[in-house]
């Protein structure tokens, strides 16, 4: 799966999951938390491909992700590569094969799924504002990378930047501090889950089990069947799942929306 599909799935499902416990467990929120939410959502779920470098030194390759902030991100790509490689190496069993690249082993599993979303939550209640803003900053930045995939390629990672700090400002000033911490986290960890998902149902697979043992491999990779695969990059995903997604974001909001749009029409009249 290529960065904008990852993105808007985030979104879609975060939007679908939103329209879900509002209708079947009266769970409310307010627009903005709202639109706090499928962005980070949308930027988690590209988060995991942080571990994808390309080359710092000629600012060049990587990731959607990778290049958001320029050879900020790349050099941030190139470490959390070779973080991963060496847990790989360091957790990898007999039947395991040799790598020399850690993309799609360690950011792809469920421990740092769990990992970044708790982790989250803990720095923003440990560390308050700074801690809230920097992350709204990133995983918006990546959100408009994904989601705006076009739009952000010609604009160029100054203006991705600035915008990104702009959000991510605005959105501290005006979200509630008690409730807005935890749901920046668990957006965050749905997101990267999102990202695995959508990683299985293309040809290469994910280690999510790890670290579970099978047949003397800790880092098994699992997907669909290359016959029913999707293949990445091929017209089928990009033209499918981007409809499809735009249509369950779209659908998903109005059921949102459009019930305290009515009710406050009907208040008027
Ligand atoms: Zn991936």
């Amino acid at each position: 799966m290529m960065g904008p599909q990852h993105a808007l799935s985030g979104a879609a499902v975060w939007l679908a999951g939103s329209w879900a416990l509002e209708q079947f467990a009266d769970y409310h929120q307010s627009p903005l938390a709202l639109a706090v939410g499928t962005a980070v959502c949308a930027g988690g779920a590209l988060f995991p491909d942080l571990d994808m470098s390309g080359k710092v030194t000629k600012n060049q390759g990587g990731a959607t992700v990778a290049r958001t902030f320029g050879v900020f991100s790349l050099f941030a790509a190139e470490v959390m590569e070779k973080v991963s490689l060496g847990v790989y190496y360091a957790t990898k069993l007999s039947k395991d094969p040799r790598r020399n690249n850690g993309h799609r082993t360690l950011t792809h599993t469920l421990p740092f799924t769990v990992l970044v979303g708790w982790g989250t939550t803990a720095l923003c209640a440990a560390y308050g504002k700074w801690a809230v803003i920097t992350i709204l900053f990133f995983m918006f930045g990546l959100a408009l990378r994904g989601l705006f995939d076009e739009w952000a390629e010609r604009a160029g990672w100054v203006i991705i930047t600035l915008a990104s700090a702009g959000a991510a400002w605005f959105t501290y000033a005006n979200l509630p501090g008690g409730r807005g911490y935890p749901l920046i986290g668990t957006a965050l960890g749905v997101g990267c889950f999102v990202h695995i998902l959508g990683d299985m149902i293309t040809r290469a697979g994910v280690p999510i089990l790890w670290p579970i043992p099978i047949k003397r491999r800790m880092w098994m990779m699992i997907g669909l069947p290359n016959r029913i695969a999707l293949r990445v990059g091929s017209k089928a995903e990009v033209v499918g799942m981007r409809i499809a997604l735009t249509a369950v974001s779209a659908l998903a909001t109005v059921g949102l929306v459009a019930p305290s749009v009515l009710s406050r029409f009907d208040i008027e009249i």
